[in-house]
């Protein structure tokens, strides 16, 4: 089934000789090279990489001669929404604005998220990143009552089912004044419970149209301290919005250093800072410098939604977050797919590779590209706390092996005739058929 270019040998011990990699993601080894990408031979024994050598060093008999193809680490998906994947073709989002998306996702929650719907929906998501060589993922799970106690549970078990395939974690996400009442309370102790990391959107119920609600540093503190009593990380969605007044991520920087708060912080979006004055920027990335804020963007949803409107309007602005700069000032940097075929984002097919090669476009990775496959790999794998994304001996062979023999030829032709190995051995690259989902997919009762 499967219509990978290439089929390594199905022993325990072979080499790929004379592959491509990236230099960034060859840690030690062959750091001799100046060029983004240089060439190599990877030993594997038993499901892991014994030794990355310069190319010509093994000999022919050891294994395939791959004429330059690039190999790539198993990829990391740090911010992912597996809940609302797929409900599209039942619950559209006719504006493709945010709001928009916010509406039809709680319609269809409300009468649709059942746990046999999420399990599912996520399975489903799952097994199309699996075929595309994702080996970890962390998602996101909408937590407004009573959904939590629906998902987390779900989330738990299919966790389990997935472990040693691809690695899930989770967050919670829920607007922020939810975290002024008992509910986020209780949500907190169910992320610790489910070993997640505490998630809100820096928004608020009560001021629903308000970019900085008045509620907005109180809440803050407050998810801050849940977090903290419960040695928590936390994994926040900031201004994602339009609107150049959205400033609330210097806020939870300043916060994180005020609280002196000990765990990881993550924020996604932050996409209406790339809106606001170059001073304003350059305080900001300040502020998420000195609380050790990690961000990540999400272009190709940023682009979807950002900047939209009702009439035939052309938008004009890309809608991701100031990436570059954030990375030039020290902070670590990913990108991640989001949202798959659902309000937020009507496309998607969990696939991290092409996640990277649409924000290489979107965000200007490129001319040099340099380190930027970092963002799809060790950077996110650093996020997340585990030892994945990179090249080095010891590293399971998790690996995507691609026809491509460069970044040029990589980014300009889709690589669905990839190689995937998990542990040293090709898995069918086949991504799950859509009519798996017809039976979910009825449409919504009146
Ligand atoms: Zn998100």
């Amino acid at each position: 089934m499967t219509h990978s270019f290439f089929r390594p040998p199905e022993t325990d011990r072979y080499a790929l000789r004379n592959v491509t990699v990236p230099t960034c993601l060859v840690e030690g080894a062959l750091t001799d090279s100046r060029d983004d990408l240089v060439r190599a031979d990877l030993m594997l024994d038993r499901g892991r990489i014994e030794a990355i050598e310069p190319a010509g060093r093994l000999p022919a008999e050891s294994g395939p001669d791959l004429d330059g193809s690039m190999v790539l680490p198993g990829m990391v998906d740090c911010h992912t929404h597996l809940d609302k994947g797929h409900i599209w073709p039942r619950q559209a989002n006719p504006t493709g604005d945010g709001a928009g998306a916010s509406m039809a996702t709680q319609r269809d929650r409300q009468a649709r998220w059942h746990a046999e719907d999420v399990r599912q929906r996520m399975e489903f998501g799952l097994a199309a990143a699996y075929a595309r060589g994702v080996v970890a993922i962390r998602t996101h799970l909408d937590s407004l009552a009573p959904q939590a106690d629906i998902s987390f549970p779900v989330f738990r078990e299919v966790r389990e089912r997935w472990a040693g395939r691809v690695d899930l974690q989770v967050s919670s996400i829920a607007p922020l004044d939810v975290f002024l009442t008992d509910e986020g309370r209780r949500l907190a102790d169910t992320v610790a419970e489910s070993g997640g990391r505490l998630g809100c959107v820096t928004r608020s119920t009560r001021f629903p149209a308000e970019p900085m609600p008045p509620d907005l540093d109180e809440a803050l503190v407050r998810v801050f301290r849940l977090a903290a009593e419960r040695g928590l990380d936390l994994d926040l969605h900031v201004d994602e919005s339009t609107d150049p007044r959205a400033g609330a991520l210097i806020r939870v920087a300043r916060t994180a250093v005020a609280e002196d708060f000990a765990g990881r912080i993550l924020c996604g979006h932050c996409t209406a800072l790339a809106l606001q004055d170059d001073q304003t920027i350059e305080q900001t990335i300040a502020a998420c410098k000195d609380a050790g804020i990690d961000i990540v963007s999400l272009p190709t949803v940023n682009m979807y939604l950002q900047d939209r409107s009702p009439s035939a309007r052309t938008p004009r602005w890309r809608g991701v977050t100031v990436l570059h700069e954030m990375k030039a000032a020290g902070l670590r940097v990913a990108v991640a797919g989001d949202n798959c075929r659902d309000p937020f984002y009507a496309y998607g097919d969990h696939d991290m590779l092409d996640t990277f090669t649409q924000a290489v476009k979107i965000l200007h990775f490129d001319h040099p590209l340099g380190d930027w496959i970092r963002a799809a790999t060790s950077s996110p794998a650093e996020i997340m706390g585990i030892d994945r994304g990179v090249l080095e001996a010891g590293a399971a062979a998790d690996l995507l092996v691609l026809k491509a023999r460069n970044y040029s030829e990589m980014l300009a032709r889709s690589q669905f005739d990839r190689t995937v190995l998990r542990a040293g051995r090709a898995i069918d690259t086949t991504p799950p058929d859509y009519r798996l989902l017809d039976e979910l997919m009825s449409p919504a009762p009146a």
